[in-house]
């Protein structure tokens, strides 16, 4: 311990004891003695002068916080303080003090006190050590703890990301699966039939109750495939946002007519009784009819489908507000609350029922929804449960203003139109004259030809107003001879129409920079085609 009478000396070198001088002088420890309460340099050593940067003249007699400012979170002068207060010992671990050189120094403080008369405390002995080297290695090694725990979060949230991703691909391919076995399923039912029916034609021979048989067993088939192919192309319109709705002024009442004469066959067949109550006054959209149809007309299948013969089913419209909506209900074997969720996503179909799809790949209810949507509106299902039957609720918004006037029946007589010449090219021999055969029927007057090089010479000598024109012809192909046609000086006459096997989207501009007028989805429906023959003028509309 220090006396009092050794602390009060000035100059360099205070009157300390031989040892104690030699100790302190010598210690490469930072070592300074502070007297009083305001803690005024009493002595230091030399290491403390280097530390500090001064000579030790210069620091004798000035208070500790003059020599050493500190830095804002330094507790070293309330340390000094409490020890001075308590004489009890302390010490402090890296202090941050302000300092010349770059980089922020830390220091580190053992601090205990120099006790004076009646052993109070006259001052405090602080020992220092540098600190910064060790201080700055644990900030980093803070740093990097903090990084890897981020890092090992993130790698977490990626890990379980990746989990749900390949959860999610897992059942999008067992649902692809699933849907690749019932397609085909699907497709091999109605070629089975249809290769029966051709069967039995060739048998019977003539036969014509036979005959008529394997016709309308055809028929029937056909439109089968038909309506999934169509589904599908819709499906992958969907896929890559090519799905266009085209809308009209329509009341409700007529598209639900619509769609409950396309589903009364089946309906019926399976011996349900359907009860449809519709709104008094006309209900305005402004909607696509097809696509509208299509979507009541799915939901009335599926009434009938997944119910048991001699079910109920119910449509029922009315206004609510500004929305039109719809309900149709059945008395059917319902839908389990967990599939509920589900049933409008593509390729669903709820295990129980997949004997009962009839023709159902499991679509029907996505695109339904689609065009729901793309009407700005919304669908939704409801069912109590297996057994508990099952409702569809679709609301649309209604058009605001009253429907246009129908068009007297005189002119939507008039509007069927007058025989047109038709020339018919097509390479698949079977397609064009059947094509040929119906438009006969329709009482035009039809030529086929079965390459691109003689669809343009039939046109040079038949002069037809209308070209049904295939594209996808070996050598010259559709695009080429409707340029060929174009540049005949005869050649801007015809109506062109192109056929194709795939939808519009991606041909349309190919096909109207070659000359064309309008493009047709093969194959074509009977509709379409008396609609587009009924609509040309006497002198078609031309570039
Ligand atoms: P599908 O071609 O299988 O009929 P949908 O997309 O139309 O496909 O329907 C999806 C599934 O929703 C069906 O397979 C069936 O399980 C269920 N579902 C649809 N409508 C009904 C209904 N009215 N009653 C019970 N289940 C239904």
């Amino acid at each position: 311990m220090i006396g009092e009478h050794e602390l009060g000396a000035a100059g360099p070198t205070p009157p300390l004891s031989r040892l104690s001088r030699y100790l302190s002088e010598q210690s490469p420890l930072p070592t300074v003695a502070l007297q009083g309460a305001t803690h005024v340099v009493s002595y230091l050593n030399p290491a403390f002068a280097r530390l500090v940067g001064k000579d030790r003249r210069d620091l004798v007699g000035r208070s500790f916080a003059e020599v050493v400012p500190e830095g804002p979170e330094n507790g070293c002068l309330a340390l000094l303080d409490r020890v001075f207060r308590t004489g009890a010992p302390e010490n402090l671990a890296e202090q941050e003090h302000r300092q010349r050189e770059p980089g922020p120094v830390y220091w580190s403080y053992a601090v205990w006190a120099i006790l004076g008369e009646g052993d109070l405390p006259a001052g405090v002995m602080v020992q220092v050590t540098d600190s910064t080297e060790t201080a700055v290695y644990r900030q980093r090694a803070a740093a990097v703890n903090e990084a890897l725990l981020v890092s090992a979060t993130r790698q977490h949230e990626l890990v379980e990301e990746a989990e749900s991703l390949s959860t999610r691909l897992r059942a999008a391919v067992r649902s692809r699966d699933h849907f690749l076995a019932v397609l085909s399923h699907e497709l091999r039912n109605p070629l089975a039939a249809m290769s029966g029916a051709v069967h039995l034609l060739k048998l019977a021979g003539t036969e014509p109750a036979a005959a008529e048989r394997s016709r309308g067993m055809m028929e029937r088939q056909l439109k089968q495939m038909v309506r999934l192919v169509d589904d599908l192309l819709d499906i992958s319109r969907i896929a890559t946002g090519k799905l266009e709705i085209r809308r009209e002024r329509v009341d409700l009442a007529a598209v639900l007519r619509d769609a409950v004469e396309a589903s009364r066959p089946l309906i019926d067949r399976l011996g349900h009784e359907l009860t449809v109550a519709l709104p008094p006054d006309p209900l305005p959209l402004d909607a696509d009819p097809t696509r509208l149809a299509q979507v009541f007309l799915n939901l009335l299948n599926n009434a009938a489908k997944y119910s048991d013969p001699g079910g109920h089913i119910r449509l029922s419209a009315a206004r609510d507000g500004t929305e039109a909506v719809v309900h149709v209900r059945d008395t059917g074997i319902g839908i389990p609350a967990v599939h509920l969720p589900h049933v409008f996503e593509v390729f669903v179909q709820v295990d129980t029922h997949w004997q009962r799809a009839q023709g159902g790949l499991g679509i029907g209810l996505s695109l339904v929804k689609e065009f729901v949507a793309l009407h700005g509106g919304r669908i939704e299902a409801h069912s109590e449960g297996l057994g508990k039957g099952s409702e569809f609720v679709v609301r649309l918004p209604a058009a605001v203003e009253a429907p246009a006037p129908e068009a007297p029946a005189a002119a939507a007589e008039e509007a069927r139109g007058p025989q047109r010449r038709v020339l018919v090219v097509d390479d698949n021999g079977d397609a064009a004259e059947s094509l040929a055969q119906v438009l006969g029927i329709m009482g035009h007057e039809v030529r086929t030809a079965h390459d691109g090089e003689a669809g343009v010479a039939a046109a040079a000598e038949f002069r037809p107003d209308v070209v049904l024109m295939d594209l996808g012809m070996p050598k010259v192909d559709g695009y080429e001879a409707a340029r060929r046609i174009r540049a005949e000086p005869w050649g801007r006459a015809p109506y062109l129409v192109a056929l194709t096997g795939w939808g519009a989207d991606d041909d349309r501009r190919r096909v109207h920079t070659a000359g064309f007028d309008r493009h047709l989805v093969k194959p074509v429906a009977l509709d379409a085609l008396t609609e587009l023959l009924a609509a040309l003028d006497p002198a078609p509309p031309r570039h």
